[in-house]
Parts: structure tokens; sequence; C-alpha cells
């Protein structure tokens, strides 16, 4: 993208770029506080008009159909997995059928590695990297334990060069013949680092390996096209860019060449739909990604997903990858212009190519910084033991929200209010 030629630090330049946002119309379908600079919309999306709509056409579902809102509601609930999954499918760039809203993040990893992972002979170990989230990797040293082999010497991370992203080749040379799985993220959650996906997937397959990888931090912000690029498996959380509420249901991608694959870990709801109901104790599994569910889907906390899918289908993920984009080198110019001297480091990678959704800034002070914006109404996120994300949402966030929030970040800087508060963490942060 090129840069912006006519840049400039006044809140007039910001509000002429929100004039030119196509995508202003979507904000008035969020609930946004007044005054308030929301940029933690990476690890928990605002509530739309239209998700809030979705949930409480369930609730009413319950009121008016009682059981029968499993095939008679508005929204009948027993093929709500799959219909969403459908509908998750082009953000993906997968087919329908290879996809399923279920789980979350930690249990879709836990269903694909108990799964797929069939350590024999000398392929008996999967590839990490060192920078992942920490949930991923309690998950693969259980699964690994699972297996009665030491996590100490099966689970590989590769290492970070500057403790903020994760090199390609870094990873490609890994990947050796005890190597049986490639567990990535795509956007790596401290960094912002986007990494080739397709890259990847294609040098594990030259080398005998399955590619998985944890969409938390590009689905709903990047696009992707993992059934082309015969990426094995991924999953991915809904709440985050996707806007589906706290504890939304998660989502789960198998490639079609895997489909008819046995899960790992089956239950009734992995069954064909048709078949399910005949309650007998061989399980016939679906075909389709929906055989990796295993129990009863938790309705009322994936109906808000339906409404907000609805909008990214009208929106369309490629522009608002470009508006992400825009959005985000506009902070970082603000931010270069305007706290030069205040002693941060952006710490996501600065090209299009190689970044995702959110600015990482780094700074010593980071947890108190953090502190110091909620107070004054900026909500970003701390990630120890130094990071400040930040992330300005395509759907709903404004040029001046982000213009606000770097002159609140430079008032609190130059008047050193930082300093009143602890620089600890909060429980959650
Ligand atoms: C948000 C996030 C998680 C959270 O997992 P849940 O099972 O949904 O709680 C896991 N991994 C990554 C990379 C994340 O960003």
């Amino acid at each position: 993208m090129k840069a912006y030629t006519s840049f400039d630090n006044t809140i007039d330049y910001a509000r002429q770029l929100d004039q030119q946002n196509a995508f202003s119309r979507f904000r008035d379908e969020f609930y946004i506080k007044r005054d308030t600079y929301y940029m933690d919309g990476n690890s928990l999306g605002l509530l739309s008009k239209r998700a809030e709509r979705t949930l409480l056409n369930s609730l009413e579902d319950w009121k008016n159909f009682g059981i029968d809102g499993w095939m008679s509601g508005t929204q009948p609930w027993f093929h709500f997995s799959e219909r969403l999954g459908a509908l998750t499918a082009p953000l993906i760039g997968a087919k329908a059928e290879e996809v399923v809203v279920t789980g979350s993040i930690t249990t879709n990893i836990h269903q694909v590695l108990s799964t797929f992972f069939k350590p024999a002979g000398k392929r008996t170990k999967i590839l990490a990297d060192e920078l992942n989230f920490p949930s991923d990797i309690y998950a693969i040293k259980a699964q690994l334990q699972l297996h009665g082999l030491d996590p100490e010497e099966h689970l590989v991370q590769v290492k970070s060069k500057d403790g903020r992203t994760i090199e390609e080749e870094d990873v490609i040379a890994a990947m050796t013949e005890e190597i049986a799985i490639v567990w990535l993220p795509s956007v790596l959650y401290r960094s912002g680092q986007l990494l080739n996906m397709k890259m990847i997937a294609e040098a594990a397959h030259e080398r005998g390996i399955l590619a998985g990888f944890d969409l938390a931090h590009s689905i709903g912000a990047i696009p992707h096209s993992l059934h082309e690029w015969g990426v094995d498996f991924a999953v991915w959380c809904n709440y985050k860019y996707l806007n589906s509420g706290p504890g939304g249901v998660g989502g789960m991608f198998v490639h079609q060449n895997h489909l008819g694959t046995a899960p790992g870990l089956a239950g009734w709801f992995s069954s064909k739909k048709d078949k399910q109901f005949d309650m007998k104790h061989d399980l016939e599994h679906a075909e389709t990604a929906g055989a990796y569910q295993i129990g009863t889907p938790h309705v009322l906390s994936i109906a808000p997903l339906l409404g907000s899918l609805e909008m990214f289908e009208e929106a369309g993920i490629e522009n608002i990858r470009e508006s992400s984009l825009r959005m985000t080198e506009y902070m970082m110019q603000l931010i270069e212009h305007e706290l030069g001297k205040a002693g941060f480091e952006i710490g996501n990678p600065r090209e299009d190519w190689r970044r995702g959704g959110h600015v990482c800034l780094e700074h010593e002070e980071a947890a108190r910084i953090c502190k110091a914006l909620k107070e004054s109404n900026v909500i970003p996120d701390f990630r120890a033991p130094n990071v400040i994300r930040l992330a300005p949402i395509a759907l709903y966030t404004s040029y001046e929200d982000i213009f606000k929030t770097v002159q609140i970040l430079k008032r609190i800087m130059e008047n050193e209010e930082y300093k009143k508060f602890e620089n600890t963490r909060n429980v959650v942060a």
C-alpha cells in the first residue's frame, strides 16, 4: 500500500479520512460507548445490533418452540453449526463442508491432534514456535503425554531471532523426518506478525508433514485460501475479530483431503445428521467437518455469530483487510510523529504482507501505561512483559478514535500520568 503523502497530524485530517471511509455505515450498527476509544477488538470484539438480534432470535425460539427449536425454530439449532461453518467458509477460503462452528480454540486443537497426530516410527514430534500462545502449547504437550511421549523431547519449538517474529525459513529448517505435524499461529498474538501459511504448508507437505494453523488473530481481519494452500486443519475463536461475544463458540477447518477420517474425540454430534437419532452404539460419523464436533452445540453462544457474519459478507473480507491496513498504517504514522521521544518501539512488522490487524507497541512501562490509558477511556490490552496491543477494527473504529487514542497516549507520557500506577498486570490483562 502506498504511504499517505498527505498525512498530517490534525483531527481534521482524521475526520476527512472518516468521511471517505465506506465502512462508516457499519459503525452505527455497533454498541460503542461514547467518548471511549475501544482498541481491544482483537481480544473481544464489540456487540453489534445484528449479533444481538440473532441471539435474541434463539431465545425467542426457545420461548416459542421449546424442544422443536432444534428443527422448526427460525434459526434451527440442529444444523446451526454446519450452517455457520458454511457462512464462515468465504473468510478462510474453504469449501462449506470443510468448516464447522464448534468448541473453542483449545478444545479444537485437542480434536485435530487427537484425530491427526498419529506418531509412528521416527515421526513422533510436533513442531511449533517459542512465541506461540500458551493454551496451544499446553494442549500440544498434553496430547504428547496422552501418547506416552515426553514433551521435552517431542515438542520442538522454533526460536525467534528478535523475540518478536519467527522466520518461515527457520520453521522449514526444523522440519525433519521426526516431525509429524507443524502447528503455528497465522498471526502471532503479541507482535502481530503474519506468517506465510502457504509457504509453510507446501514445505511441510514436501516433507511428509501435516500443517495446522491457529487463526485466532487473522480470521475476520485477513483473507485466507486454506483449501487452495492445502492447509490440513485450522482452528479459531469467533469472539475476537468476528464479534460473536464472550465465550462465543469457535470454529474448525479440516481439508477435504482428510474428510472421512474418524474423529479422535467422538460424540453423538460427530454423527451423520440423518443417523444421529438412530441411537446406535456404532458411530457413523459425518463425512464433513461436522464429524469433529463432540456434543450438543452451545446454542446461545453460537447464535450471535449469525448476525455478525452477515456483516462480514456485506463488507467483504478483502475490503476489511484493506481498511484495516490503512488504519494500522495511520496509527503507526501518528505514533511515530507524536510519540517519537516517549521510548516506544513498534514491535510489529511494518510491511503490509507481514503484519496482522493490530499494532504492537513496546515500552518497559507498558503495564502501567495501559492502566493510565484505561483511566482515560482508551481500551488497549497488555501482554507481558512489555507489549501494548492496539487494534483499530475496520468495521467499527473511526480514524478519529485512532487520533484521540494517540493524543491521550501522548498526554499520558508527557505528564507521566502512568507513574501513579504500579507497573504490574491485572488478573485479566
Ligand atoms: C485467544 C487465543 C486462544 C484462546 O483459546 P480459547 O480456547 O478460545 O480460550 C488460544 N490461542 C490463541 C493463539 C489465541 O489468540
